[in-house]
């Protein structure tokens, strides 16, 4: 169990330093308990203190890493219950789904759709991150031939190895070596095989559990194993499930300090029915899911998905934003109009989707407002005539168009004038107040 803060405080240095950036090392004992400081924060702290603490310190779920390098994703190490309470560190990794029943080109196609799915997203890139490969003929040989194909086609994406059999594991496994696979299937009656394959190729445990109750006996048989990086499938399958499942063991792991439970979570959405395995799929995104297999890549359905994982790993507290830069749309030629917005993402992706739709070349100065729009940061004073004009000048923009002329949104008319005075030479015009106006603004001045 997880130790309260006094019985933290009793193990600090109790000097009141404030090295750990707390007033009072019992405000630091609170943090700690709260999981909202980490102890390395606090220099002085002792080995012996280090070493009692380190439990109560560790994270509730532990965080595991699947796949290596550029695309290696984190998964776990979450901290609340609530998005609004603090943010959700490691988004869910989506996994699609190959059968080794599949023919070689049905393989080659689907690994195509992976490595082809990545978008970019309000500055993120966005993508399907891993290939969950089913032993579905239950014949080792063609696990391993799925394998193969994986590695030599997919040698980046991470990879979760599915199976029964521990033979088909390890042979499967041995492609991946070094690439932190997680190798899924581990049940009561194969757990000693497929524990030693795991460790084998320093690979992850996934337990296939037959239910919620059966969970926490099968994580310590692993971690009896000396298996320490452990994936949960609760063996929730319809949506409710999921949800009920996903929900008892955050709660458990993070209310309760039950480290049986407190690893991250597998869920699976494959669905015939492309429209339900969405739904199912956002559901697990939204309540605790940590690895999501889905049965097909389809862009309609990764753009909902992908959206829908950032809204919810994204600060609630931070407005997104996107980077202070001036934006060529189409091919502007020095004729072509130049606007201005700030750089709330919503505000960018609205304007800038508008003005691509009526395609007339424009560039778009998007000026930092920390993540305000327009209205509410002229309010707050981040969208003021000095700080436009200070920006404008230092972009070097002037030395691009024909005419200096700039567009300002219709809420900040008000602006025009001041911003004439701070820069000199230019002509200041007030264009739409919404961006749905802009296409016919546009092209009224084409
Ligand atoms: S750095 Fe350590 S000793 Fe100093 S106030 Fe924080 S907890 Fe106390």
């Amino acid at each position: 169990m997880a130790l309260t803060g006094v019985e933290i405080f009793k193990l600090l240095p109790k000097t009141n330093c404030k090295k750990c950036g707390q007033p009072t090392c019992l405000a630091f004992a609170m943090k700690l308990a709260q999981r909202q400081a980490s102890l390395d924060q606090c220099p002085d702290v002792s080995e012996e203190a280090k070493q009692k603490l380190g439990e109560a310190s560790a994270p509730p779920i532990r965080p595991i890493t699947l796949g290596a390098g550029a695309k290696a994703v984190k998964l776990g190490e979450e901290t609340v219950l609530f998005r609004h309470e603090k943010k959700f560190v490691n988004p869910c990794a989506f996994a699609v789904k190959i059968e080794d029943t599949l023919s070689e080109s049905e393989i080659g196609k689907k690994l195509d759709e992976v490595l082809t799915s990545e978008i970019d997203r309000v500055g993120q890139k966005l993508r399907v991150d891993a290939v969950f490969l089913s032993n579905d003929s239950g014949d080792p040989a063609k696990l391993e031939a799925l394998a193969k194909l994986t590695a030599q086609k997919a040698p980046d994406v991470p990879v979760i190895i599915s199976t029964k059999n521990p033979e088909a594991a390890g042979a499967a496994l041995s492609h991946f070596s070094g690439k932190n696979a997680i190798l899924y299937g581990a049940d009561a009656d194969n757990m000693s095989g497929m524990a030693e394959k795991a460790k084998a190729a320093k690979a992850a445990l996934g337990i296939a559990a037959k239910n919620l109750d059966e969970v926490p006996d099968l994580t310590e048989k692993a971690k009896g194993l000396g298996i320490e990086d452990i994936l949960i499938d609760s063996g929730a399958r319809k949506a409710g499930e999921i949800l009920r499942d996903n929900t008892y063991i955050r709660r458990a792991a993070l209310k309760k300090g039950v480290k049986s439970v407190g690893y991250p979570v597998m869920n699976f959405a494959v669905r015939e029915d492309q429209l339900l395995e969405s739904l199912v799929a956002g559901l697990a995104v939204e309540k605790y899911g940590s690895v999501v297999v889905i049965g097909l890549v389809q862009k309609w359905k990764n753009l909902a998905l992908f959206s829908l994982r950032q809204n919810i790993y994204t600060d609630p507290q931070v407005p997104m934003q996107v980077q202070q830069k001036i934006y060529k749309i189409g091919e502007p030629g020095p004729k072509a109009p130049f606007l201005i917005t700030t750089n709330f993402s919503l505000t960018y992706f609205i304007v800038s989707g508008e003005i691509e739709n009526c395609k007339v070349p424009c560039r778009l100065a998007v000026m930092d407002s920390e993540g305000l729009s327009v209205l509410t940061a002229w309010a707050a004073g981040k969208f003021t005539a000095s700080k436009i004009a200070q920006f404008i000048t230092e972009s070097g923009i002037e030395g691009e168009l024909e005419e200096k002329e700039i567009i300002i949104p219709g809420y900040v008319a008000i602006l025009s004038g001041a911003i004439e005075d701070k820069l000199p030479g230019w002509k200041i015009t007030v264009g739409p107040r919404e961006a749905n106006g802009l296409p016919a603004f546009l092209k009224a001045r084409a």
